[in-house]
């Protein structure tokens, strides 16, 4: 059966990456909707590939615009035009590719309305993954991972018992900065931080690779989605990128995912779960990858992990305020206004200074990840 498919974040890397996958499988994948937020020219151009979906601008002015290209469709607008695009009556599954935190509304208005979730803002699941999952139980709705480790874990579980397993294991390529000194990660500039060795992508992961606050993050998501305690997920430098990740199950046994370094495959495999179709995805030549290394992480280096580790042990509104402060943090480091290591040392400023929650509401996570914000922002 055709899914029927709304992006958010549709102009962004993982968006791009979507569409290819859209064009291969015309059979399996129908676009019905599609929001970007600042690059109306590129929504334009996807509004014309796409002539059946919906179309969400970042605001009025960017909706006008593009409605004068496109008399016959109604262009809706910020958040109430998410809200209306994650709700769609003929959507069945709401891909969240949205940076950060503002895509957490849709999502949940998406499981409400009991469409499916397949996320890609890990950011969402770290500041509310309790609430994200608790609507899904309630809904019967799926949240389906696109995060490739997360994607990499579904297929290696695939129904498996989880009693049976003993830990999973998240691969991380280390970062530009790998093998790098205390006095090298200094003086990083913004250009330095955005240069991936082996994945492309937007701007505010691809800092959050340089830091490990990525791995970190994806620790925490890790936890929410597959119900499992932050102290059976591990971290395993792995510089070539081609195991996603594996998991240990108690007998000893470790299954791991290999594909080539491609987000399109996680992403179909999320959009068209359970089923496998041939797609965009190269095929993987083991021969000339060579070989596998696979390393402990430098945690003394790069303190992002054991900020998330104690984020996700210690729950309530503490994964919310280290997330938020690591957002606020990125944005002032990407303007010049923070150091590389100013990162983890705002978001562990904001960890000890923003007032602790047990068990926060909705409105109490909204609030630490506000306080967060701030917290990093009157520092600079
Ligand atoms: P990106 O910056 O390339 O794109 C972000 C998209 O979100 C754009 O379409 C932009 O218009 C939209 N957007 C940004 N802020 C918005 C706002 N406030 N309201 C509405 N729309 C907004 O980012 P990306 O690299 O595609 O990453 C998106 C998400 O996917 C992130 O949470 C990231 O962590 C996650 N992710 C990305 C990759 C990757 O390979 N790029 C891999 C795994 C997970
Ligand atoms: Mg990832």
């Amino acid at each position: 059966m055709k899914k029927r498919v709304v992006v958010l974040g549709a102009t962004g890397s993982i968006g791009e990456s979507t569409m290819r996958v859209a064009r291969a499988l015309p059979e399996q994948i129908k676009i019905v909707g599609l929001s970007g937020r600042n690059n109306t020219t590129r929504l334009l151009e996807l509004a014309r590939e796409f002539p059946s979906a919906q179309l969400c601008a970042g605001n009025e002015a960017s909706a006008a615009a593009l409605g004068a290209e496109l008399p016959d469709h109604t262009i809706l607008h910020g958040d109430s035009g998410l809200e209306q695009l994650a709700t769609l009556p003929e959507a069945d599954i709401v891909l969240v590719a949205i940076v950060g935190t503002a895509g957490l509304k849709p999502a949940l208005q998406a499981l409400e309305s009991d469409k499916d979730l397949a996320v890609a803002s890990k950011e969402i699941l770290v500041m509310a993954g309790e609430q994200v999952m608790a609507a899904a139980a309630r809904m019967g709705g799926r949240v389906l991972p696109v995060d490739s480790e997360h994607n990499a874990i579904l297929q290696c579980l695939d129904g498996k018992d989880p009693a049976t397993i003993k830990r999973l294991i998240l691969t991380c390529s280390g970062g530009p900065f790998r093998n790098a000194t205390a006095a090298d990660l200094a003086g990083v500039t913004p250009e330095q931080a955005l240069r991936h060795p082996t994945w492309s992508m937007g701007r505010k992961i691809s800092v959050d690779s340089a830091t490990l606050f990525n791995k970190g993050l994806e620790m925490i998501e890790a936890k929410w989605l597959f119900g499992i305690p932050m102290e059976k997920i591990d971290v395993v430098i792995h510089p070539q990128s081609i195991v996603h990740s594996m998991v240990e199950f108690v007998d000893g046994s470790i299954i791991a995912q290999m594909s080539s370094t491609d987000m399109a495959l996680p992403i179909q495999y999320a959009l068209t779960y359970p089923e496998r179709y041939a797609g965009p995805c190269a095929p993987l030549d083991l021969a000339s990858v060579g070989r596998l290394d696979f390393e402990e992480p430098r945690t003394d280096l790069f303190p992002a992990l054991d900020l998330a580790r104690r984020a996700g042990t210690a729950g309530g509104t503490l994964p919310a305020v280290l997330n938020a402060a690591n957002e606020a943090a990125v944005d002032a480091f990407l303007a010049r206004r923070l150091s590389f290591p100013g990162i983890w040392e705002s978001v562990a400023r904001a960890m000890e200074t923003v007032p602790f929650v047990e068990h926060p509401t909705l409105e109490q996570l909204i609030e630490a990840d506000r306080a967060a914000r701030s917290a990093v922002g009157d520092r600079l």
